[in-house]
């Protein structure tokens, strides 16, 4: 039976990271991904946070496939009929090279970064779907088993990089089956657009580009956060809400996403827009509480398979390449130092993700989850208000600015007491702190 070194399993931001650094330090590298090719089952939104991808490949801005680099970012606060959209942080030092952010689209990007893994020296074969771990008698995870037949291969050690179902690590008894409370929905759709009309209707020139986040009542009270990107002849429009809120209220995605789309504040941007791909995909976000094992003898998990998705930030592909490299740095460190792939071994990859941003900002937005879990009036009272005070502040009808403010105290006040006013800004302080 053929033996690697290491075998990757997924061949998205994290295997990807991965496989190019394990390869290019000269480990014999197996990537395996189930779709026809790498790219092609993944979906994102999508933005591109150059600084991950920069420490694996630093040249990547000359081959790599980028959309728009992102001179502007909005946030919405949108209700039925009214929109807040009064944060826009536009900086000219963002149109200035070298650019910190970028849309993508992924399956052209996943394709790319997987020819650069290939070419660094990593065989990548696609179309073969890792259906389970093999172990020894000690538990040891030794390989892998295809469904191809005589599918069975060994490795010294295996990359968990197989996405938010994490399936391979539930079958193998590597960790409990991710909840759904932990499991946001998301829907997206990338719509076509001449790439005059899109920077007629951004305000953006050249390859610059606008991205939108987008809360308040589109989500029907639910948690979760709307987005529109723009590429460079297309916009990226999608929803994303927890899975178990979705079941409760019985929408369906595309109810929620053709709501945001007929949204007076977003129709205008997306008209005569032609319809060129529908995704849906999970998003693990159950932050720092809800994370599993990272290692063990013969095995390391990346990405989201390993629930690294900041929520509130939306990152995700960041920490998905990040993880990888931290993954695979580790394991050339053992190589180079003469030691095995044991747990112990191992745990020096914790201790990357521990001294990084990774760990740091989940650790930061730990009670997050929880928070929005069980106070689901914070995503429905507040934006509705914010929108109330607008329109009344902004209405001019010959009635004076302080009674305004007391008609909008008074219907603060009517949806929420004062103390649970004071609750919630408590609560908001110490899980956003
Ligand atoms: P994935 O990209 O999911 O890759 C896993 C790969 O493993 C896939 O190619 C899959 O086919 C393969 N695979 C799975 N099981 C097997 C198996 N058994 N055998 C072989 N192959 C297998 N992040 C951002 O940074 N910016 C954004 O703007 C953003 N927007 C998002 C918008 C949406 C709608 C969604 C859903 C996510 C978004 N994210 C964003 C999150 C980001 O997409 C993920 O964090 C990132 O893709 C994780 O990378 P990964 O390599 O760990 O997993």
């Amino acid at each position: 039976m053929e033996k690697f070194d290491v075998i990757v399993v997924g061949a998205g931001p994290s295997g990807n990271a991965a496989a190019y650094t394990l390869a290019r330090a000269g480990l014999r590298v197996l990537q395996l991904e189930r779709g026809e090719s790498p790219g092609t089952k993944n979906v994102q939104g999508a933005i591109l946070y150059s600084d991950a991808l920069e420490r694996i490949i630093p040249d990547f801005r000359d081959t790599a496939p980028l959309e728009r680099h992102v001179i502007e970012q909005r946030m919405w606060l949108l209700d039925e009929n009214q929109s807040c959209t009064g944060a826009t942080y536009r900086d000219a030092r963002f149109a200035q090279p070298p650019y910190n952010r970028y849309t993508i689209i992924r399956a052209r990007f996943d394709r790319w970064f997987s020819e650069q893994v290939k070419a660094a020296g990593a065989l990548v074969i696609c179309e073969t779907t890792v259906t389970a771990l093999l172990k020894n008698d000690a538990g040891r995870v030794i390989g892998v088993r295809t469904e191809r037949a005589q599918g069975d291969i060994l490795a010294d050690c295996v990359i968990l990089a197989d996405g938010a179902n994490a399936l391979l690590g539930e079958r193998a008894g590597l960790r409990p089956r991710v909840s759904v409370e932990h499991m946001a929905l998301a829907v997206k759709e990338v719509l076509f657009l001449p790439k005059e009309t899109i920077e007629a209707r951004f305000n953006i020139a050249g390859s610059q580009g606008v991205v939108i986040e987008i809360a308040g009542n589109i989500t029907h009270g639910m948690v979760g956060t709307g987005f529109l990107y723009t590429n460079k002849d297309s916009i990226a429009v999608g929803i994303g809400c927890m899975l178990a809120d979705m079941k409760r209220q019985r929408l369906t995605p595309a109810q929620l996403l053709e709501g945001l789309k007929q949204h007076p504040s977003v129709r205008p941007l997306l008209d005569g827009a032609e319809m060129k791909e529908y995704a849906a995909h999970l998003i693990p976000e159950g932050g720092y509480t809800a994370l599993p094992r990272l290692y063990g003898d013969g095995w390391l998990v990346v990405g989201d398979s390993a629930g690294f998705v900041n929520g509130v930030h939306r990152e995700g592909s960041n920490l998905a390449m990040t993880s990888g490299r931290f993954a695979a740095e580790t394991l050339i460190a053992l190589r180079e130092a003469g030691r095995d792939f044991s747990a112990d071994n191992l745990a020096g990859y914790k201790r990357r993700l521990d001294d990084s941003f990774v760990m740091a900002d989940l650790k930061k937005y730990a009670n997050v989850p929880h928070l929005l879990d069980h106070n689901p009036h914070l995503l429905g009272v507040y934006p509705r208000v914010v929108g109330e005070a607008a329109r009344e502040m902004l209405t001019v009808d010959g009635v004076a600015k302080r009674d305004k403010q007391k008609r909008i105290l008074a219907r603060l006040t009517q949806r929420r007491s004062l103390l649970g006013l004071l609750g919630d800004a408590y609560k908001m302080w110490r899980a956003f702190r």
